[in-house]
């Protein structure tokens, strides 16, 4: 896992604890949102003014009514109530709506950010991680923030209030009272502190292993053919079993710690309020408060006691957040190892010429994939790459669309280091038709068009018509707009082909990355498939990972690689004659072939 630090702001940022940094950074999340926030303060400033009320109201009651025995001065007190009550569901529904609002806006703004910036990162990136950790990431961990950012922040603030207004008119009652349970507060604070952190650090173990449960399942939804295959379900459900029962006992810790949590803020609590009854029943009896005052007291004491119970557990749930948040920004701050030249040019239109020049690249720093290979390519040059498994070809070909850099040398085309210009320029003259080819959920016209979204419509049919495609398309019952991928029709691997040929042809690049599928098709599928190949590859540079000797015949080059290297290059005959590992990689993979091809031919 390599997580590098954006650089910019970096300097300061180093001195910072990281919460701070992560304050700053989430509420920058809020800015642009400033006058629904107004006004949820508004609506949160008189919901919390309101709701102080009541405990004053009875003491008037307890002291006026009942011992003046005014029965109207209650019915005024009744009213007045009401309309307060009124204006303080009012003052909360203006909070409410505005501060959730603002929260889904935040999720959708920093899912958006999110996943922009996932774009952005390269094939390596992906290729060290699992999709559902990914998933997981833009979808539960950016709720958990939205939730941090209004919901909690808006108890906090209400309850921070209360407890201000609170204190404030329980001080005006009276002071010494008050100062009981001012007492008590660092007590609790100190509580809330230690359990807060216990709290943070269990959450993000409990968030890992669910995210790792979730990753179990996906692999084998992913791979189900090799898991039935295999007969290995009820290995299978083992594993996921044993995912969760980890996540399980992690969870247990984590309510644990909140259990223990909760019960012991209470007890601080009401043995608050045990002792405001104490002492305030002394100053009745001493004459220094009215029993109205006592009551009314007691209500602001249990308002208080709340309001603090509140304000700690979201404190706790801000904590827990926080991991969240870490996991959020970690994407954030992760930088692409695939970059743009600060001054990288746009690559304009090429002939196609490749060449490599002292090329080594390895995956991880101690084993070498390839080493120190020189080509040159011409433009139009048709070149097969063979070779053992694990050779190295699908490498090489991921170096020439910079989906990797070499670790040294350089890779040009007509002459131009790919570095030095930008990686969307590139990959526009790079078509790349894959070993299997995945169609995304759309239809067949959207798929093609991938290739080029602004053709029209004459251009995609004849860059379908080449390949081959045209015809299967027809016959489908929707045509164009029938609908593939996971719940439209299915393809099947020949056809599939022909639409990302269609697809490459649309493109029309001077490069074309070609990985043949190894697995053959029924025969007729295979000659179509191979008639809109040789269509694709006229007047383009191609390079194609060979399988199949019909194929190998028609390049003008062939390459041999071998642990890296390039041990032979030539033409098919000349390569035989020299009885090295190209004829050898014949006898075993193409003799079949040849003879298969002689015997319908
Ligand atoms: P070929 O296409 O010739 O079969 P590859 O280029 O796929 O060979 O692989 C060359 C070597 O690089 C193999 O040893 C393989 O295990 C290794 N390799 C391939 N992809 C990765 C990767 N993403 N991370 C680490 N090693 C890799």
């Amino acid at each position: 896992m390599i997580y590098r630090i954006r650089s910019d702001g970096g300097a300061d940022r180093r001195d910072i604890p990281a919460t701070k940094v992560q304050w700053r950074r989430l509420l920058a999340y809020l800015r642009p949102y400033k006058l629904r926030l107004l006004l949820a303060t508004i609506g949160l400033i008189f919901a919390s003014a309101l709701s102080l009320v009541f405990p004053a109201v009875i003491q008037r009651v307890i002291d006026s009514v009942f011992q003046d025995a005014d029965s109207n001065l209650l019915d005024a007190i009744t009213l007045l109530l009401m309309a307060v009550f009124v204006f303080r569901s009012l003052a909360s529904f203006l909070q409410n709506y505005n501060l959730n609002f603002v929260g889904e806006r935040i999720v959708v703004d920093m899912r958006c950010e999110l996943y922009a910036h996932l774009q952005t990162l390269s094939v390596r990136y992906y290729a060290d991680r699992r999709v559902g950790e990914l998933i997981s990431r833009i979808s539960s961990d950016v709720t958990v923030v939205r939730t941090v950012l209004t919901g909690n922040v808006s108890t906090f603030l209400q309850q921070s209030l209360t407890l201000i207004g609170s204190i404030a008119i329980m001080f005006y009652l009276n002071w010494r009272l008050t100062m009981f349970i001012i007492v008590l507060m660092p007590l609790i604070v100190g509580v809330a502190f230690v359990l807060g952190g216990a709290i943070r650090r269990t959450s993000t173990r409990v968030q890992d292993e669910i995210a790792d449960a979730t990753v179990v399942a996906e692999e084998v939804f992913q791979n189900i053919r090799e898991v039935k295959s295999f007969v290995r379900e009820a290995y299978e459900i083992g594993r996921y079993n044993r995912a969760i029962g980890v996540a399980f006992r992690a969870a247990v810790k984590l309510l644990t710690v909140r259990s223990v949590f909760g019960p012991i803020i209470g007890f601080f609590a009401f043995a608050g309020l045990a002792l405001i009854l104490w002492f305030g029943g002394r100053e009745v009896l001493d004459g220094r408060l009215s029993p109205g005052e006592l009551i009314s007291f007691l209500v602001y004491g249990m308002t208080v006691a709340a309001s603090f119970a509140g304000v700690i557990s979201v404190y706790s749930q801000f904590q827990e957040a926080l991991g969240a948040t870490k996991r959020v920004f970690e994407i954030l701050d992760t930088l692409p190892d695939v970059q743009d030249a600060p001054d990288a040019a746009p690559l304009a239109a090429v002939e196609g010429a490749i060449s490599l020049r002292d090329v080594c690249f390895a995956y991880d720093n101690d084993q070498e994939v390839l080493r120190h290979i020189d080509l040159d390519i011409a433009a139009g040059e048709i070149i097969a790459l063979v070779g053992p498994s694990g050779a190295g070809k699908t490498t090489l070909f991921n170096l020439i669309p910079r989906f990797y850099d070499p670790d040294s040398g350089a890779i040009r085309v007509d002459g131009r280091d790919i570095r030095a210009v930008t990686q969307s320029s590139l990959r526009r003259h790079i078509g790349i038709v894959p070993q299997e080819t995945l169609l995304f959920g759309g239809t067949i016209r959207e798929n093609i068009l991938y290739g080029r979204l602004d053709a029209d419509e004459s251009q995609m049919i004849a860059a379908a018509r080449s390949a081959n495609a045209h015809d299967f398309i027809l016959e489908l019952p929707k045509g164009y707009n029938s609908i593939v991928g996971e719940r439209g029709i299915k393809l099947s691997g020949g056809q599939r082909q022909r639409v990302a040929i269609a697809r490459a042809l649309l493109k029309d690049p001077s490069i074309l990355l070609l990985d043949e599928a190894t697995s053959s098709l029924d025969n007729e599928s295979e000659l179509l498939v191979q008639e809109a190949l040789a269509r694709l590859m006229q007047h383009r540079t191609t390079l194609i990972i060979a399988h199949r000797l019909s194929t190998v015949r028609i390049a003008h080059r062939i390459i041999v690689l071998d642990e890296g290297r390039v041990v032979e290059i030539g033409r098919h005959e000349e390569l035989m004659a020299q009885r090295g590992l190209y004829a050898k990689l014949y006898e075993m993979q193409f003799r079949a072939d040849d003879l298969e091809l002689s015997s319908y031919h």
